[in-house]
């Protein structure tokens, strides 16, 4: 595993400070310089030893990088690739963001064909965010997925896929397009899901006797609708064309569940049920 001069992180939120304080731990590099929106973010991770110095400008600090890494909301990624193209730095990029094929796309357009960003998706998180949300071993066994381009460069793609594993994470591969669909399903729509059905609650709840009524079930299904209101706005538009297919597949097993109870058929719901559940315990044993 390659060891590191100088980690650049931006963003230093949920993710960014966890991967901060793992490339820390894990002594993967001599420094962590870390680049944020506010001074404040950048004050405390320093106070926390999670970086050992920050820049407030970027330009000023990516000279001195070996390794950067985009750490920010989706939306801000390309900003970075900009000052990255203007700056004529080669340094090796990976980034973190949810969704692939637009990130990649505007890496494309920006830095050009031949550069050296290795676009990175850890299947690692929570419904926190900041760097109150930060998670020890958060990448522990965890999957990343990276998403390369024909023209990604193979040495490059090898130091970011030691990056996580030394992180303790697991790396595969797949296209950005496969990645945004899969994903979609996996990540993406569930939380789409739970908020229109907080939206049923949020609809009925007339009095205080329906809080009441909440049980487990309700409580770990919807754990998820207490997460960034920001992020996962910008990541249902962007996967847009993926929200609206799965959308409509769901609406299909929706209404053959429907059927199912329109025809009072209880064998048939039982073994869809039990097949169902065989499929939910395999997700188990992945883990
Ligand atoms: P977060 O906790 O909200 O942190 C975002 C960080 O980005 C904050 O530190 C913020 O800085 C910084 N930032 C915002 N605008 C910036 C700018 N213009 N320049 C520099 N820094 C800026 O977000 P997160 O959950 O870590 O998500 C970050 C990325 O990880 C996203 O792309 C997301 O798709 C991806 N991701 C998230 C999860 C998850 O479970 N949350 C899982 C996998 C991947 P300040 O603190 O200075 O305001």
């Amino acid at each position: 595993m390659k060891k590191f001069k100088n980690i650049g992180i931006v963003g230093l939120g949920l993710i960014g400070s966890s991967i901060a304080l793992e490339i820390k731990k894990r002594k993967l590099s001599e420094k962590t310089t870390g680049f944020s929106r506010r001074l404040e973010t950048l004050k405390k991770a320093k106070e926390k030893g999670l970086i050992d110095e920050y820049f407030q400008n970027f330009e000023e600090g990516l000279k001195y990088l070996d390794f950067l890494i985009l750490a920010t909301p989706i939306e801000i990624v390309k900003e970075y690739f900009t000052k990255i193209k203007k700056e004529g730095s080669k340094v090796l990029v990976t980034d973190v963001a949810s969704i692939k094929e637009k990130i990649v796309e505007e890496s494309l357009n920006i830095l050009g064909k031949e550069n050296n960003f290795v676009p990175s998706h850890p299947m690692a998180g929570s419904e926190k965010s900041g760097m109150d949300g930060i998670e020890d071993n958060l990448f522990d066994e965890k999957y990343v997925i990276i998403t390369p381009t024909d023209n990604t460069d193979k040495n490059n793609i090898s130091v970011v896929e030691g990056f996580w594993e030394s992180l303790g994470a697991k790396t595969f591969f797949l296209s950005p397009s496969e990645h945004d669909k899969l994903i979609g399903l996996t990540s993406h729509f569930p939380h789409l899901m739970v908020y229109s059905l907080i939206s049923l609650f949020e609809k009925y709840q007339k009095t205080d006797v329906l809080f009441r009524c909440v049980g487990t079930g309700f409580s770990d299904t919807t754990r998820i609708g207490k997460s960034n209101p920001d992020l996962w706005a910008n990541i249902f538009l962007t996967n847009k064309k993926n929200m609206i297919y799965w959308i409509e597949e769901y609406e299909k097993a929706l209404q053959e569940i429907k059927e199912l109870l329109l025809n009072d058929s209880f064998d048939k719901l039982r073994f869809n049920l039990s097949q169902l559940k065989m499929v939910r315990e395999r997700v188990d044993e992945k883990e």
